[in-house]
C-alpha cells in the first residue's frame, strides 16, 4: 500500500510515527511537509516543520519540546541575545544550526529545498519518503493589529515571540500563488492507495500545503480516499494554540468547524472522511450531512499505544470508504 501524508510539524510527526509502528512490510509512506512555515534568520534558511518530522522519525528529537534536537545547547542563542539581536526569541539550539547551515550551503549552491532536504534525510534515515510541499519560497504572515494598525509579522514571530496571544486579524500565505508543488508531490498524492491528514494544524500546516496549486488538483482528481484526523477534541486545540488561528479565520472550533473548513471532496473541498473523538461522537451525523464518512475514536496520542491505534483506525477508514472511480 502507498500512504501519502501531508504534514506539518509536531502532531504530524507523533501522527507518522504511529503509522510507521503499524504499517504492514510492504507499505511505503511519502509525507509531505508544509513549508510556508520556514523563515530566513540571520542569513538561515530554516524549515521547522521538516526538521520537525526528520528529528522525530530519525530519533533525533528533543521528545519533552517536541521539536529541537536532543541533548541541545543554546550558546549561540544566548550569544545573540548578548549582543542585543532581537530575533533571539527564535528557538536556536547549536546542534540544529549545523542543519540549518548545511541547508542553506546547499541552497546557496544552487540546489533545491527537495534535493537538500533529500540529502539531510541520508543522515537521519526517517523511514518515509519526506518531501517538501514546494521548492519555491512561501511563507505564512500573521495580519495583527498594533495601535490601530494593521501589520504583518512572520507566523513564527506571532507563535514563538507573541504565543499566539493576539488577535488574528488575516492569515497571508505570501507566495503561494506562485509556488509550484516539488518534484514528486503530485505523483506521491495522485498514485496513493491512500492520502492521510494527521491532526495537524488546519490554519497553517494543511492549509498551505492544499492551497499550492497542483497539489490542490491532486487532491481533487486522485482516487484514493482522502481521510483526516480532527486537531480540536471538544472546544479546543489539543496541544498549541490553534485556537486564535481558526477564530481569527471565523472557524467553529470544533471537530466539526474544521471538518467544515478544509470541506468534503464531494463539494470541492479535501475530505472524504474524518475522525472526531469519542467524546465528540455527537458530531458524527453533522460530518456526514457535510459530505463526509465520520467516525469517531479516541483521538489523543498520550503513548505510544493510543497513537497507533489512531493511526491504524485512520487507515481503515481510508479504506472502508475506498477508491472513487
Ligand atoms: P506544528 O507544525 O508543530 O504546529 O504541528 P502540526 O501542525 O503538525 O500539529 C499541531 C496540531 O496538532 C495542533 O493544532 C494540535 O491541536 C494537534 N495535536 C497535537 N497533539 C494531538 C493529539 O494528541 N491528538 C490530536 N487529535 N491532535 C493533536
Ligand atoms: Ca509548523
Amino acid at each position: 500500500m502507498k500512504i501519502t501524508v501531508l504534514s506539518g510539524g509536531v502532531g504530524g510527526s507523533r501522527f507518522i510515527e504511529g503509522l510507521l509502528r503499524t504499517k504492514g512490510p510492504g507499505d511505503d509512506v511519502t509525507v509531505i511537509a508544509n513549508t510556508a512555515d520556514d523563515i530566513r534568520l540571520f542569513g538561515l534558511h530554516i524549515s521547522p516543520d521538516l526538521d520537525t518530522v526528520m528529528y522525530t522519525l530519525g530519533d533525533g528529537i528533543d521528545r519533552e519540546r517536541g521539536w529541537g534536537r536532543t541533548d541541545e545547547s543554546w550558546n549561540a542563542k544566548e550569544e545573540l541575545g548578548a549582543y542585543g539581536i532581537e530575533q533571539a526569541w527564535f528557538g536556536l539550539g547549536d546542534r540544529d544550526i549545523a542543519t540549518h547551515l548545511v541547508r542553506t550551503m546547499r541552497l546557496q549552491e544552487g540546489r533545491t529545498l527537495s534535493e537538500v532536504t533529500a540529502e539531510l534525510c541520508e543522515r537521519w534515515r526517517p523511514g518515509v519518503r519526506l518531501l517538501p510541499m514546494s521548492d519555491d519560497r512561501v511563507e505564512t504572515h500573521i495580519g495583527i493589529d498594533r495601535d490601530g494598525h494593521r501589520e504583518l509579522i512572520h507566523f513564527q514571530e506571532y507563535w514563538i515571540r507573541l504565543r499566539a496571544q493576539v488577535p488574528v486579524e488575516e492569515v497571508v500565505i505570501q507566495g503561494i500563488d506562485d509556488a509550484r508543488p516539488a518534484p514528486g508531490v503530485v505523483e506521491a498524492i495522485t498514485g496513493a492507495d491512500v492520502v492521510l491528514l494527521p491532526p495537524s494544524n488546519p490554519v497553517v500546516s494543511i492549509g498551505p500545503i492544499a492551497a499550492v496549486a497542483g497539489i490542490r488538483e491532486a487532491i481533487e482528481r486522485t482516487a484514493a480516499p482522502v481521510v483526516g484526523v480532527s486537531p480540536i477534541i471538544g472546544g479546543g486545540a489539543v496541544r498549541g494554540m490553534a485556537d486564535q488561528l481558526l477564530t481569527g479565520l471565523g472557524v467553529d472550533l470544533s471537530a466539526t468547524g474544521v471538518a467544515g473548513h478544509h470541506g468534503a471532496r464531494a463539494s470541492g473541498g479535501l475530505l472524504d472522511g474524518w475522525l472526531v473523538d469519542t467524546t465528540d461522537a455527537g458530531q458524527v451525523p453533522g460530518l456526514q450531512a457535510l459530505g463526509m464518512a465520520g467516525r469517531a475514536v479516541p483521538l489523543w496520542m498520550t503513548d505510544d499505544a493510543t497513537t497507533d491505534q489512531l493511526a491504524r483506525d485512520t487507515v481503515e477508514l481510508a479504506l472502508s470508504i475506498g477508491r472513487r472511480g
